[in-house]
């Protein structure tokens, strides 16, 4: 990685900054219409006629968000991406530019930041976005990554947190837990290291739960999915902060209750035996543990139909009258009050 020896360090100062912008961004060619003006001028220039347009962003910094001593850089350019994306999906929009902001210390070198772009523009490919502008700076100490998105929605077709009703579907794709579970252990490997070096971790059974971690996705198939299926949530969240929270956030704003069934929550086999082996209950990793971008959506009852067979949706519960409160209804069939935990970085 960067402090790699052998590999090529090219001082930044000797780029100077208009130098390195221009060849981070060498690559990046527009693929929408939409995208008047990309990178090059003072501001982009973006007309998204008859659509709406949505606009999220995301700032990651070394040491809060990630750790370089595990996370490569590639694969942080990508989920820097992956992450705003996730946020343009849950409004059911698609996703058409991103900016890219960053604030870099002396101590990366020219092939550090290469690295990163080189994720951002796989990112911007696989999900078809034009990366249109950002901005670049020094920074005193690490490495500050912000990604805005920009997406665009027939106004008909934009789902907010807020249209949840009573008897509504609680229904979340993919399975939960993955990016924690892999997060644990990336950061034992970390300590395994410190203390020998040579030490050649074998980490085959947990290569998907580590690329939950390292190399999110985000869920562009199920924006398309739902049109093509012709069912338009009734409220829709990306799970950043973990189920318990989104769900939350989806009761508060919808002002309804919910009932979450914990033997209907998806969990990947790799998170199951992880959770064993780390002695960690897995029902309080798939309410708690973030990261996973999957989308989190309540459904009106008349589209159980289309939604039922389809192996990505999953009906984890049911909405209530607000004040049922949102619970847990355990396997044990006891009702038990959700909380939102997160794993929110201000406490850690
Ligand atoms: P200004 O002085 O107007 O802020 P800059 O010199 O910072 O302009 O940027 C020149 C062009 O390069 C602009 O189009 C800007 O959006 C783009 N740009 C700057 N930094 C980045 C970056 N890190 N990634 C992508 N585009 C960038
Ligand atoms: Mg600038």
């Amino acid at each position: 990685m960067i402090e790699d020896k052998n590999q090529q360090r090219t001082q930044l100062n000797d780029l100077g900054e208009f130098g390195l912008i221009d060849h981070l961004t060498k690559n990046f060619e527009a693929k929408h219409k939409s995208t008047i003006k990309g990178i090059g001028d003072d501001a982009a220039v973006i007309d998204n006629v008859d659509k709406q347009i949505v606009v999220t962003t995301d700032l990651l910094v070394e040491g809060v968000h990630f750790d370089l001593s595990y996370a490569p850089l590639k694969h942080l350019g990508y989920k820097a991406v992956i992450v705003n994306l996730s946020d343009v999906y849950a409004m059911n929009a698609e996703a058409t530019q991103i900016t890219v902001s960053i604030a870099v210390s002396n101590r990366f070198p020219l092939e550090a930041l290469e690295e990163l772009y080189s994720g951002i523009e796989t990112a911007s490919k696989v999900y078809n976005v034009d990366v249109v502008g950002g901005d670049t700076t020094s920074s005193t100490s690490g490495l500050l990554i912000s990604v805005t998105a920009i997406g665009e929605v027939k106004s008909n077709d934009v789902v907010y947190r807020n249209g949840a009703k009573p008897n509504d579907l609680l229904v979340v794709t993919g399975d939960l837990g993955g990016a924690y579970m892999g997060l644990q252990v990336l950061e034992r490997e970390k300590e395994v290291f410190k203390v020998n070096p040579n030490n050649q971790p074998d980490l085959d059974a947990y290569t998907y739960i580590m690329e939950r971690q390292l190399k999110p996705e985000a869920r562009k198939d199920i924006v398309k999915l739902l049109k093509d299926m012709e069912v338009k949530p009734t409220a829709m969240i990306d799970i950043s902060d973990g189920l318990s929270s989104e769900i939350l956030h989806i009761c508060k704003a919808s002002k309804v209750g919910c009932d979450l069934y914990e033997d209907k929550i998806p969990l990947d086999p790799q998170v199951i035996s992880t959770c064993e082996e780390f002695n960690l209950d897995s029902t309080m990793i798939a309410l708690n543990g973030g990261e996973d971008y999957e989308l989190l959506m309540t459904v009106s009852q008349d589209d159980y139909p289309k939604i039922k067979a389809n192996p990505n949706l999953t009906v984890i519960g049911f909405m209530t009258e607000e004040n049922a409160g949102a619970n847990l209804v355990t396997r044990a069939e006891t009702k038990v009050p959700l909380q939102a935990q997160g794993w929110k970085n201000f406490s850690d």
